[in-house]
């Protein structure tokens, strides 16, 4: 059965929503690119949407190729005709944000995990946090779209579960659908590195990159392999737990039973209070955890071979002394192999980068559908 005109604008209006409010601005002929749509599907699906006040036009800005009438026009959606709700759960702290639909943080708080906090509390005061973030934002009934969610640890596809050490010091299994489903609107989990690369990808440092490895070091550490854009992952459950990449056989005992893991000797969880040291000490404190870091970066880059590694967690504040250190420590891993020495990219400070990313993921996942049941009158 076909689709009529009418449906047809909709559902391409819906996609040109949802690719504004998921991705960077962009023009009309970009939009047509990456929808795979001709130019003028999109020009006459704009048309009412900016007659409408849903999208504006923002200033033109000449195009990198050049040439005469090549100035692109990016289009962005009013900021208060959606919102996303991103969250994300690490070993330490709970965050969560409300992005409107220029992907403005509208409200956003981090609470840290008290080490008496059983995983019932856990679960109570993550509703807390999503319930007082929402209210703070003053999102108008039925405008939030989706919840996006960043886990630690070994994440199915699907199911909103997962296994995590928490600061109380033991392993608990999570089900996040208590907290997530109570909002009722659709909910998209995933491990926070996973959310983190996505932010960057869609925003940040690796938005023309097609090929990373990307490693993001809080409570835990993570890393993910991206190729030909997309990540790499197993049949049904990801599994990015380079922390507990064995570094050295005879190291201190780690959380999950074994010795010497990389968790133990990089993570936050066992970092010591930099901002309070002698930057001599500091210096050399950062060496070591680089040295490990640089092995487990290093025998991933035996594997696989992508042109940058991206950084992000609780060493990107001190990137100006971490980052050549770590350079050195991959480098001393190479020995004599021919192998390239990838760029090693540090993001930027952003304490919502996981939730944002987490809520981008939800949105580019519902928010098609979201649009689409709003657009019967185009
Ligand atoms: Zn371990």
């Amino acid at each position: 059965m076909g689709l009529s005109p009418m449906s047809m604008y909709g559902r391409i209006a819906a996609q040109v929503l949802t690719h504004l409010v998921t991705e960077a601005p962009c023009c009309r002929r970009d939009l047509a690119d990456v929808l795979a749509v001709s130019k003028a599907s999109v020009s006459r699906t704009v048309m009412p949407l900016l007659e409408s006040g849903m999208i504006r036009e923002g200033k033109p800005v000449e195009r990198a190729e050049g040439g005469p009438g090549r100035r692109k026009v990016p289009l962005t959606v009013r900021p208060d005709c959606v919102y996303l709700l991103g969250t994300d759960l690490e070993g330490g702290a709970l965050r969560a944000c409300v992005l409107n639909a220029c992907r403005e943080v509208v409200a956003g708080e981090v609470w840290a995990i008290g080490p008496d906090w059983s995983r019932d509390r856990l679960l109570l005061e993550w509703r807390n946090l999503l319930e007082r973030v929402l209210a703070q934002a003053a999102v108008p009934a039925g405008c939030l779209a989706a919840v996006g969610a960043g886990l630690p640890g070994v994440v199915a596809r699907t199911g909103l579960a997962t296994r995590t050490f928490l600061p109380s010091g033991h392993w608990s299994e999570l089900d996040a659908a208590e907290p997530l489903r109570a909002l009722g609107v659709p909910v998209a989990v995933a491990n926070n590195v996973l959310c983190v690369s996505e932010y960057e990808q869609r925003l940040g440092l690796v938005h023309q990159e097609r090929s990373f490895l990307s490693i993001l070091i809080r409570y835990g550490i993570g890393a993910a392999l991206y190729a030909e854009g997309r990540q790499f992952s197993g049949e049904t459950r990801f599994a990015g737990e380079i922390g507990h990449m064995r570094i050295f056989e005879d190291g201190p005992v780690c959380t999950c039973g074994l010795t010497g893991c990389l968790d133990v000797l990089a993570s936050g969880r066992t970092l010591p209070s930099l901002a309070s040291m002698e930057s001599a000490e500091r210096l050399a404190v950062l060496r070591g955890r680089a040295q490990a870091l640089g092995r487990g970066i290093a025998n991933l880059l035996k594997v696989f071979q992508p042109p940058a590694v991206l950084v992000n967690g609780i060493y990107n504040p001190y990137a100006g002394e971490f980052q050549p250190l770590l350079a050195e420590a991959i480098e001393a891993e190479f020995g004599n192999l021919p192998l390239v020495r990838p760029r090693l990219l540090f993001g930027e400070q952003a304490e919502f980068k996981s939730s944002i990313g987490a809520a981008l993921r939800a949105g580019a996942e519902f928010l098609p559908d979201f649009f689409a049941a709003r657009m019967g009158g185009i």
